[in-house]
């Protein structure tokens, strides 16, 4: 499981050897030295998960994990804050603030690592390995294979992304925005019609054995995917 990464801690040391840690282990590592510069930051470019120091120059990491929690673009960012205060009522704070998760310096690349694979498979499942099973659809994120009622399915990439993240975010209504963010990786250069495009193909790919109807189209916001009917 490869995510990227953001790394928001002021001192150098401490930001080169969690980067260190993290590309080791295979993921892309965004770098930020305060808050400001993380926001401005995930503005183009949207991270798995944020790594967020509690005490930095500026804004503080609680005042920058508010904000993130407030921006509809970030609301759902997995959020582990890293600080060297250890008191339970500072932990208590940096939840509320909106953090998944809290970790006390020093910690190990180890304990880091664990971590952000649990915040990962709370916060973002379509980041997972696991496979995921429909209403007698499954998906295999691992070898990219999709199965209705036991019947290979073909789909193309764009549309595999589309109908993992919707699996994996059931029941819930997701804008064009939102499904360009989550599943193009980025909103900016791509126009929000070629969510319509790919939706299209994506339930022409599911027709053959009927769970085309699990995608909804909700009138004036977006798509659902549901095993409910409308
Ligand atoms: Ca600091």
């Amino acid at each position: 499981m490869s995510a990227t990464i953001l790394v928001v801690e002021d001192e150098p040391s401490i930001q080169e050897l969690i980067a260190a840690s993290l590309q080791h282990a295979g993921h892309l590592v965004l770098r930020a030295d305060s808050a400001e510069a993380a926001l401005q930051l995930v503005n183009d470019t949207l991270p798995d998960v944020v790594l967020l120091d509690w005490m930095l120059p500026g804004l503080s990491g609680i005042q920058c994990a508010q904000r993130l929690r407030a921006a509809e673009r970030t609301r759902d960012l997995p959020i582990i804050m890293l600080t060297a205060r250890g008191a339970e009522h500072d932990k208590v704070a940096g939840l509320e603030a909106g953090a998944d998760d809290y970790l006390t310096k020093p910690f190990s690349p180890r304990e880091l690592l664990a971590r952000i694979k649990a915040v990962l498979r709370r916060r973002a499942p379509q980041m997972t390995e696991d496979c995921v099973d429909v209403d007698g659809l499954r998906v295999d994120p691992v070898s990219h294979r999709v199965h209705g009622n036991g019947q290979s399915l073909e789909l193309g990439p764009t549309e595999f992304r589309l109908l993992h993240f919707f699996m994996t975010h059931a029941e819930r209504v997701h804008s064009r925005a939102q499904l360009l963010d989550q599943v193009w990786g980025d909103h900016i250069f791509v126009e929000e019609r070629t969510v319509d495009v790919h939706i299209r193909r994506l339930r022409a790919a599911l027709e053959a054995t009927g769970h085309d109807r699990l995608i909804q189209t909700v009138r004036g916001s977006g798509y659902r995917f549901s095993a409910q009917p409308e």
